[in-house]
């Protein structure tokens, strides 16, 4: 038995959460899964230039991003799920086209 709880894979958070013998930290694990979801999830062409979007993750929720114009969509109530700062937050992200940095 180790001292130290083991660290999250994807962030080194530590964590005694385990998911398919890899530690992995309660939001990673939700992130992990909404990823998982979205990987089932038909994807969307870009309504301006008709290239396959890509699924990104921002706050819990999944959006599909053009790769070619950096244009943002989201599939309906997905906004609706935010409330107060962390929508503002996640509107800011989408309307700068900021690049995630996913680890
Ligand atoms: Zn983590
Ligand atoms: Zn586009």
């Amino acid at each position: 038995m180790a001292i130290f709880a083991p660290k999250c894979d994807r962030c080194g958070q530590r964590t005694r959460n385990e998911e398919d013998v890899q530690p992995i930290c309660d939001s990673c694990a939700q992130e992990m899964r909404l990823i998982l979801d979205a990987a089932e999830e038909n994807t969307h062409s870009c309504p301006l230039d008709g290239s396959a979007m890509k699924k990104e993750i921002a706050h819990m929720i999944v959006i599909d991003r053009c790769p070619q114009c950096k244009g943002v969509w989201l599939d309906g109530g997905e906004l609706d799920k935010l409330t107060g700062d962390l929508r503002a937050e996640a509107i800011s992200v989408m309307t700068h086209s900021l690049s995630m940095t996913m680890p």
